[in-house]
């Protein structure tokens, strides 16, 4: 089919993007079946490159310079042929990486530790980018997983880089404090002091090697600010309904 001849796109967008502990995955996923919208988790691609190299042998850790550019390489050629088919099912995120079910192994602090190795890579975002805007893409036209109602997407370049034309574009932010706490008690089921401790690198020092390659602390022009910092769930989800049925009037 010509460029000419293909259906425009249909269906609402939503990308949605922000710091680790922001809350954006559990927001995206409860818009998104709110919604009746596919949802797509772009952090968890970038976990799964991960998992695929780690597996592969690829040195991730090692930072001399004589291995950087080949590890490099190599990554960005297990970007490119990723065996993932990427769940868009907002009630049921499976993910499978060449056979294997990684939905709990690229949750580990293994792989936190090492996917922002695999996310300041050029070339695998690049990889990644495209794979991200034709699922959107597809989700917004009627074959789609959610016949052609649209999709939440979400991740740390979805509102800037992925998707600046989504219908809606949220930028979900909190206090540092509030993003430590709430990864403290999902990784450990307790927020006191040890657990923020041991979180910390998760959190602060992967979103400052992050932000070298992407802007997800301040809202670019025409994307909603939304702070969850003093916010619960229900109240951060219901803020976000109404960003949305606005954005989309
Ligand atoms: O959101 P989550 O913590 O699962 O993301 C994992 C990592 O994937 C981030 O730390 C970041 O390195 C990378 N990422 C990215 N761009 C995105 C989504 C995630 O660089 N759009």
């Amino acid at each position: 089919m010509s460029l000419s001849q293909e259906r425009p796109a249909q269906g609402l967008v939503v990308a949605i993007d922000g710091p680790s502990g922001s809350g954006k995955s559990t927001i995206g996923r409860h818009l998104a079946s709110s919604f009746g919208l596919a949802y797509l988790d772009t952090g968890a691609m970038y976990r799964a490159v991960a998992w695929y190299a780690r597996e592969r042998g690829l040195a991730l850790a090692d930072t001399s310079p004589a291995v950087v550019a080949s590890v490099d390489q190599a990554a960005a050629e297990l970007a490119r042929a990723l065996p993932l088919v990427e769940p868009l099912d907002p009630e049921e995120q499976v993910f499978v990486v060449d056979g294997t079910d990684v939905t709990a192994a690229i949750r580990t602090s293994e792989i936190s530790t090492v996917v922002s190795r695999i996310a300041t890579n050029l070339a695998v975002r690049a990889a990644l980018r495209e794979r991200q805007r034709a699922i959107i893409a597809h989700e917004t036209t009627p074959q789609g997983w959610s016949g052609g109602r649209g999709i939440v997407a979400e991740g740390r370049d979805i509102t800037t880089v992925v998707a600046p034309d989504a219908t809606v574009r949220i930028l979900l932010v909190a206090g540092e404090e509030a993003r430590l706490a709430r990864r403290a008690a999902e990784l450990f089921g307790a927020a006191d002091e040890a657990a923020i401790e041991a979180t910390r690198d998760q959190v602060v020092r992967r979103d400052a090697d992050d932000a070298t390659v992407s802007e997800f602390h301040v809202a670019a022009d025409g994307v909603v600010t939304l702070d969850s910092s003093t916010l619960t769930l229900p109240e951060t989800l219901e803020a976000a309904i109404r960003i949305v049925e606005q954005g989309r009037a």
